[in-house]
Order: C-alpha cells, then sequence, then structure tokens
C-alpha cells in the first residue's frame, strides 16, 4: 500500500462531547490503519469552533516525541498583538506550515492580512476552515461572500502566500451558482458547471486545496464522474488529507481517494501528487 501524507490532522481533546478524544497513539494507530505514514498536525488557538486549544506548543511537544511520523503547524490568533515576531518564534521551532485558521474573521479582515504576511515571509502555508456565516448557516469562519471574492482578492494580494482552502464553504463553491440561502452546506447532485473553486486553483499558483473532512469528501463525491476529473485536472494543487477531530470518526476520504486510483479513473500522477508528492513539495521534506 502506498504511504499518504496526511496535511489535516488533529490531535488532542477538542470537544466537551468527546472525553477520550486523540492522544497521540490513537492518532498513531488511526494513520497505521489508513496508511498514512505523515500527519502534519494542526493546533487549534481559535475559540469559536471548539471547546478546548490545542496550543502551537503542545503540538511541537508531541511532533519532536514522534518525528519521523508528525509534523508540526503552528497557529496564533490573529487577534493576538504581536502575531509576526510569534509566527517567526514558531517557525524558527521548526513548524512548517500555519493552520488551521477558523476565526469567524473575513478572509480579508485587515488582522488576518498580517498573518498572510508573516506566513508569506516564513514560508509556510496556511490551511483555512471557511464557513458561511450567512444565509441557512449560522456558523462562520474565514467569511466571505458566495463566489468567494474576498478569498480571491487575497490569493492576489499575497502572492508569495500559499492558501490551503477546506471547510463547507469553500468546497460549495466547487460548482458554479451556490447559493447559501437556498442550498445546504454540503450541496447535492450534479456539478453542472466549474465554480469559483475550479476557477481560483487553475488560476493562481499560490491557491491550493486540501480534500479533507465531510466537506472535501462531499465535494468529489456529489457527481463522482465531476469529482474524478477534478482530482485529474487539478492535481497539482491538491492535497490529501482526512480532518480526523474525535475519537472514533469515521473518515471516508481515505477509501474514496484510493478506491478512485485502483478503478482506474485517476492517473498514477495524479495519486502520487495529491497523494504525497504535492506536500513534500510545499512543506520541503
Ligand atoms: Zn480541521
Amino acid at each position: 500500500m502506498d504511504l499518504l501524507i496526511d496535511v489535516h490532522m488533529h490531535i488532542g481533546r477538542l470537544y466537551f462531547s468527546d472525553p477520550e478524544g486523540l492522544p497521540p497513539d490513537t492518532v498513531l494507530r488511526f494513520m497505521d490503519e489508513h496508511g498514512i505514514e505523515i500527519a502534519c498536525l494542526l493546533p487549534m488557538e481559535n475559540p469559536e469552533h471548539t471547546d478546548f486549544y490545542i496550543t502551537s506548543d503542545y503540538v511541537l511537544e508531541v511532533a519532536r516525541e514522534h518525528p519521523d511520523r508528525f509534523l508540526p503547524f503552528c497557529n496564533v490568533d490573529p487577534r493576538r498583538r504581536d502575531v509576526r515576531n510569534m509566527i517567526r518564534h514558531y517557525r524558527d521551532e521548526g513548524c512548517l506550515g500555519y493552520g488551521e485558521t477558523i476565526s469567524t474573521l473575513a478572509m480579508d479582515d485587515p488582522l488576518m492580512e498580517v498573518v498572510y504576511e508573516a506566513c508569506g515571509e516564513a514560508g509556510m502555508p496556511i490551511i483555512f476552515d471557511l464557513m458561511h456565516g450567512c444565509g441557512n448557516h449560522d456558523a462562520r469562519s474565514c467569511f466571505d461572500e458566495p463566489g468567494l471574492p474576498r478569498y480571491e482578492r487575497m490569493l492576489q494580494a499575497h502572492p508569495e502566500t500559499v492558501f490551503i482552502g477546506h471547510g463547507p464553504h469553500f468546497w460549495a463553491n466547487i460548482a458554479e451558482g451556490f447559493d447559501p440561502y437556498t442550498e445546504k452546506s454540503y450541496p447535492e447532485g450534479p456539478v453542472r458547471e466549474d465554480g469559483p473553486v475550479v476557477r481560483l486553483l487553475k488560476t493562481y499558483p499560490n491557491a491550493y486545496a486540501d480534500i479533507s473532512a465531510g466537506s472535501g469528501h462531499n465535494a468529489l463525491t456529489r457527481d463522482p464522474e465531476f469529482g474524478c476529473r477534478f482530482l485529474e485536472e487539478c492535481r497539482d494543487s491538491l492535497l490529501f488529507g482526512t480532518d480526523l477531530c474525535r475519537s472514533g470518526q469515521t473518515v471516508p476520504n481515505t477509501g474514496t481517494f484510493r478506491n478512485a486510483f485502483a478503478g482506474g479513473k485517476i492517473s498514477r500522477e495524479a495519486y502520487e501528487k495529491i497523494g504525497w508528492r504535492n506536500a513534500r513539495e510545499l512543506l520541503g521534506i
């Protein structure tokens, strides 16, 4: 079995309702069961969408105990007072990326732009979780309008910074015309026309996406033929991930991704790039 790199993994206890959480041994067992060689550990330093903080320092500590399996990311809440220096500090400590960023700030909030600049200087890609915060959807993070206009402006304004998109509002925009006022967070049915996500990935060299979580899985499976074409066409800009965040969680992404290759629906090149080669290149490992 080919060994994958998971760019979107969590560790520790994130939710009050999940007392067991994800101690390191649980995550390592999950990785072994799913053929994942290396996982990026994403701290949780924004308070809005979980019950507990997972600090960058804790992630560094765990990653140092298992340097062959875990890669540390850092996370600094953009509302803290010395964001630039903290990001530099964590880069010097060995963090390879930033995120996931999941605060209620808008994609183009001036506080977020400080993070974009600092991460661009530090050579650290950023993982985003976009939630709508409008229409039928209360939960809000990295706010943007339908069509992702703020996201696009930020890609243009910070060409030296790598943006890795993820989350319901990001992936719902895989189809043209997604309307958060009338549609569900996980839209069903065929993708009739390529949406903003496809266009951004094809247009901007600093635009990437991870296929993790229910949102990524829905984008790939709501229209399976489209999903495989998308993996193939955007193979230079996609990264494998699971977004494991609580104990006992089932993660269908691994099977869906492996089966697309095993069934001859995507090329070996696409499989290897998305599965591990893009991550190695981006993270310099
Ligand atoms: Zn996550």
